[in-house]
């Protein structure tokens, strides 16, 4: 600050992570964008959190403290699928874990209020983002209320939040109170009540009868004598003229109605079951998770309240998505592209991933139920202009240290949605389909990738540029629909292997997760083999795919097992389903319903492997090829009754037990107890042991 001739700072920013300057870092992103537009930005990486003290480090801020946990979710960082504390971080100098605490917003929000009892505190982020409602959190087994609450934070950004942080900032700065910022799009606040005037959908509860009256209005009083003579003309003449000042009551309608009813949909706000219902019914969570997806679409979408004790969360209407230019002035921003100086020649994992890579796009329209990027980034593809895409490669040639001219992906959420989206705004505008690709690929959607395969060719043509890799995920049904990009990629952008993540064989699970058929990865194959065979290259398909996802049951798992072993394929990498705030898959897995159709107490039921024990046999059937997982897999297909399952033969998934192996241990049984009496051994194990 010296340095810079501040005597304070504007704003202060805290986050988990290390400081990195790059545009791949949240962070640095906000960090530039509050500098562009002339305030003093300060930042406090990964603080110490035992104390107040290191919150104080920049002393206090004229404006306000802005809060994140950094990239991800600080409890994703820290724990595997399995719940197993992760011995590394990638968001940290020297991969070093234990950098930041747990629930690091509302820990961070505790110690800045600590700090400085007056400042307001601005929470966002992907942490705060997927918790702004009241959501159901892995790690406690429970459903916790909303961040905001948590926090005591006086306002949360949701989503990419570049718009409602500068508004945030510059009405404080003109001198307005943080309880006066009620409307702002992407921001979710607490009330006491409900404002007067607006019009409330009643969507707390599932169990509507089938056929609703008309709800009366409780603050309308309607005269007997009066109402007979209604249409007397003169009693309209004769009426008090409206004030319009005075306080206009709520008005509400039961959910099935709100189709039937006039709405203002400026003045029209969803309730949605309280915490206290939803902690208690996961039906009605599965519901509220489906109503808040559903609302989703910035240009349609409802504000949502839901109440917490006696207290309303807010939730305004989604951030308007960037056009180009604006996703360029947010890329075009003097990053540095390097970690700050002070880390030294530590290496910072994330940093080292990303370093010579470009991202080219925000947002997907996949809709997979077990990702939260829709949630966070939104279904609206945000696409960069190729212009600016460019230049910010000449830029990784021209300044990371060490650049070998390898570009290592252009990409985003996605490798092919750049530039792609609803070909009417008109219609856009009125969508609420969760999925722009499933269950088929919409009639309305632009597929022809002809914006993303100039992009390659002109980034391949860039003096200094050997080589521009493909990392970012391919939606490879989309792909299908243009071969000349795939030609494209696979010619000259794959380096022998493409990982693509098709994710199941059956159609079980991929309806829950909302994938498309395996079909679609065999079309797709054909294409990637025969235009690898035209460029005389060898190249192979890397799929992947994730055991114990809502809806598989072990039968899905020995058909995926039995379709790798078909394929030759012998996964290293697995993964087993990690069910993430805010994500459909998630209220599926705490609720065992869909909240993909319409939720009721009869409705579908999915089924869910919560165990431990079970989600390894799941995921053993991933790994059928490893020896350890065996007698796992031996013991798993007997509980099913599918010992043909087990022996030599090409159709079956796991070889015999060999005899000699039969005196061993014995194998675990799914409940941790060994199958006493099955292979224990048909003498007396103790007369082996030495007489003390
Ligand atoms: S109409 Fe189709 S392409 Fe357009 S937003 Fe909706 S699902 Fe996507």
């Amino acid at each position: 600050m010296d340095a810079l001739g501040w005597d304070s700072c504007d704003i202060i920013l805290v986050t988990g992570d290390a400081y990195v300057d790059h545009p791949s870092f949240g962070m640095a992103v906000i960090g530039r964008m509050l500098e562009s537009q002339g305030f003093r930005v300060g930042i406090i990486a990964q603080p110490d959190w035992q104390s107040a003290e290191p919150f104080k480090a920049l002393g206090e801020p004229n404006l306000f403290f802005g809060i994140t946990a950094g990239n991800m979710d600080s409890l994703i960082n820290a724990y595997t699928a399995d719940l197993r504390l992760r011995t590394d971080d990638a968001y940290t100098p020297g991969g070093m874990a234990g950098k930041r605490p747990d629930r690091a917003v509302i820990v961070y929000s505790q110690r800045c209020r600590e700090a400085y009892y007056n400042t307001p505190i601005v929470i966002g982020g992907i942490e705060a983002s997927l918790r702004r409602i009241a959501q159901y959190d892995y790690w406690s087994d429970k459903v916790r209320k909303s961040v905001l609450i948590d926090s005591n934070a006086d306002i949360l950004l949701y989503g990419n939040a570049e718009r409602a942080l500068v508004e945030v900032a510059h009405q404080l700065a003109a001198g307005h109170s943080i309880s006066e910022m009620t409307r702002i799009r992407g921001t979710a606040i607490l009330l006491d009540s409900v404002p007067e005037g607006w019009t409330e959908i009643d969507s707390t509860r599932i169990d509507w009868p089938s056929k609703i009256d008309a709800m009366p209005n409780p603050y309308e009083y309607k005269d007997p004598e009066s109402q007979s003579c209604a249409t007397d003309s003169s009693s309209e003449k004769d009426a008090a003229p409206v004030d319009p000042q005075a306080a206009t009551p709520i008005r509400i309608i039961p959910m099935p109605l709100h189709r039937k009813s006039d709405l203002d949909k400026d003045r029209t706000y969803i309730r949605l079951p309280s915490y206290n219902k939803v902690k208690n019914d996961p039906a009605l969570y599965a519901h509220a998770s489906r109503v808040l997806h559903q609302e989703s679409n910035p240009h349609n979408a409802k504000v949502l309240v839901q109440k917490h004790d006696t207290k309303e969360i807010w939730v305004n209407e989604p951030p308007i998505p960037l056009e180009t230019d604006e996703m360029d002035g947010v890329f075009d921003l003097p990053y540095q592209r390097r970690p700050h100086p002070s880390y030294g020649d530590a290496k910072i994992p994330a940093y080292d991933m990303i370093k010579t890579s470009v991202n080219i796009m925000r947002g997907c329209f996949g809709g997979c139920t077990f990702c939260s990027i829709t949630e966070h980034e939104g279904r609206i593809i945000q696409s960069r202009s190729e212009e600016s895409i460019l230049k910010e490669v000449e830029k990784i040639r021209d300044q990371v240290p060490g650049f070998t001219g390898t570009i290592s992906d252009l990409g985003g959420p996605t490798a092919n949605m750049y530039r792609l989206n609803c070909k009417s705004e008109k219609i856009q505008k009125n969508c609420r389909r969760l999925s722009c690709v499933y269950p088929t690929i919409c009639q309305h959607l632009e597929t022809d990738h002809k914006h993303t395969t100039q992009l390659y060719r002109k980034a391949r043509m860039i003096p200094g540029i050997k080589r521009v890799a493909i990392a970012s995920g391919l939606r490879y049904d989309l792909a299908l629909r243009d071969p000349e990009y795939v030609e494209e990629l696979v010619t000259h952008h794959v380096g022998g292997y493409l990982k693509i993540a098709p994710e199941h064989s059956e159609e079980n699970t991929l309806s829950k997760m909302m994938k498309p058929s395996i079909s679609s990865y065999d079309d797709f194959k054909e294409m990637f083999d025969k235009f690898s065979k035209k460029a005389g290259k060898v190249q192979y398909l890397i799929p992947y795919f994730i055991a114990a996802h809502p809806g598989t049951e072990n039968s899905d798992m020995l058909s995926l097992g039995l379709w790798l072993k078909k394929n030759k394929f012998k996964p290293d990498q697995v993964q087993t389903f990690y069910p993430s705030p805010m994500a459909l898959a998630t209220a599926m897995y705490h609720s065992g319903r869909n909240p993909l159709k319409k939720v009721t107490y009869k409705s579908e039921k999915v089924s869910i492997v919560r165990q431990i024990e079970q989600r390894r046999i799941q995921k053993a059937f991933l790994r059928y090829h490893d020896e350890k997982n065996w007698p796992l897999l031996r013991q798993a297909l007997k509980d099913m009754g599918r010992e043909d399952m087990i022996g030599d033969g090409p159709h079956q998934l796991v070889p015999a037990e060999k005899k000699s192996a039969r005196h061993g241990t014995p194998p675990r049984r799914p409940g941790g107890k060994p199958a006493a009496g099955r292979s224990a051994g048909k003498f007396d194990s103790r007369k082996a042991r030495n007489r003390p």
